[in-house]
């Protein structure tokens, strides 16, 4: 691209952007497909609870209203769910824009850095990066574990955040609270350490895995949570930050005033509301988990362990396939999953649990492409 006359700062010439799928549309299109299953964005398996579509339906006419600044009835409602105070909870347009704010707030570009794991969720890098912001990664280790001692070394006096993600994206690795807690207490006090605990709730014993029951006893811990995956919201965008109270009180004051919108705001109080569907879903993800890893392991994979909504696989060491080969002939039989590439992973693939009707799709397809 010739540069243009007028500025565009470097940071955002040299941008390398989220590299999404193809569209359901498209891939029906191309391959002239009448059904389409999406297996590839760890959304929900069971679709968007029947109480959030009621409540949408009967708010439609609310559209043209802007939100209440800081959306205090839904921070009252996750205060009440958590059992917390409010003032630590900030809602966001998804857990990704919590993220944005978390890294235009805490450091100065040209100052301080940002520390994560190597290969980690994209955003942190991305919005590092884009924020002219020194971003390191520490490489994970061989099994995907942590490797907390080099992320301990790796921090300086000058790290203002750290990422964590548990249960992590994409290998589904969740630490127990132990190794979290001791890694909390190791870092200096000068540096926030942000656990994204994106998908926490699948993992099936949260008081083993998450320090959100003890978050007061730390200064410098942030949790994000998001409504996207078990809450099944992910295209109404909304997603939360649990903050110490000074920092929650800066994030409110420079928060866009209306970015969480007021369909989004009722659909996240529904959601809170419908244990059912919430249950329903956690249980159809463990049983798409078991049923998926075992047939997996069956056909020679390779399977991380996972507490998430999704498996990280490689394919038998035997198979002449290689991931994207696989990623495209289950594309043209219509399911989607994640190749793992744009991770610096060439031969791994991750799958999202969906219905037991498409997990057992899958799961047949995949036997086809082998063979
Ligand atoms: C899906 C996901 C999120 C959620 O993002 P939203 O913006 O809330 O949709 C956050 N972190 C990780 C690691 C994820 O995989």
């Amino acid at each position: 691209m010739t540069p243009p006359s007028y500025p565009v700062r470097p940071e955002v010439q040299a941008f390398e952007p989220y590299s999404p799928g193809l569209s359901i549309d498209e891939i029906r299109a191309r391959f002239g497909l009448d059904r389409v299953v999406k297996m590839a964005s760890n959304e929900n398996p069971l679709g968007a609870s029947p109480l959030v579509q009621q409540r949408i339906a009967a708010r439609a006419g609310l559209a043209f209203r802007y939100a209440q600044t800081g959306n205090p009835r839904l921070v009252a409602a996750l205060a009440a769910f958590h059992g917390m105070d409010p003032g630590h909870f900030v809602p966001g347009n998804g857990s990704d824009e919590i993220i944005d704010l978390l890294v235009r707030i805490c450091p100065t570009p040209g100052r301080h850095n940002v520390v994560a794991s190597k290969p980690s969720f994209s955003m942190y890098g991305l919005q590092s990066r884009l924020c002219g912001v020194e971003f390191r990664q520490v490489p994970l280790r061989e099994d995907f574990s942590f490797d907390w001692q080099s992320l301990l070394a790796a921090v300086d006096t000058q790290t203002a955040l750290v990422f964590i993600t548990t249960p992590d994206n994409p290998s589904g690795y969740c630490p127990p609270v132990s190794d979290v807690e001791a890694f909390a207490r190791a870092l200096p006090p000068s540096c926030l350490l942000v656990v994204d605990e994106a998908y926490m709730d699948f993992c099936g014993d949260e008081a083993a895995h998450s320090l959100l029951p003890r978050f007061t006893e730390f200064s410098n811990l942030v949790i994000l949570r998001t409504f996207s995956k078990s809450f099944g919201l992910a295209g109404l965008r909304l997603g939360y930050g649990i903050l110490p109270l000074p920092l929650a009180a800066h994030m409110r004051n420079v928060h866009p005033p209306f970015s969480v919108n007021i369909l989004a705001e009722e659909a996240g109080l529904a959601a809170l509301e419908d244990t059912v569907f919430r249950q329903e879903t956690l249980a159809a993800v463990a049983e798409g988990r078991a049923f998926i890893k075992q047939a997996l392991e069956a056909l020679g994979c390779r399977v991380f362990p996972s507490q998430a909504n999704f498996l990280m696989f490689q394919l038998p060491a035997a198979s002449s396939r290689t991931a994207k080969e696989v990623f495209e002939a289950l594309l043209a039989r219509g399911v989607i999953i994640r190749p793992l590439s744009s991770y610096g992973m060439p031969r791994h693939l991750r799958v999202s649990m969906g219905s037991a009707d498409e997990n057992h799709l899958f799961v047949t397809l995949l036997r086809e492409v082998l063979a």
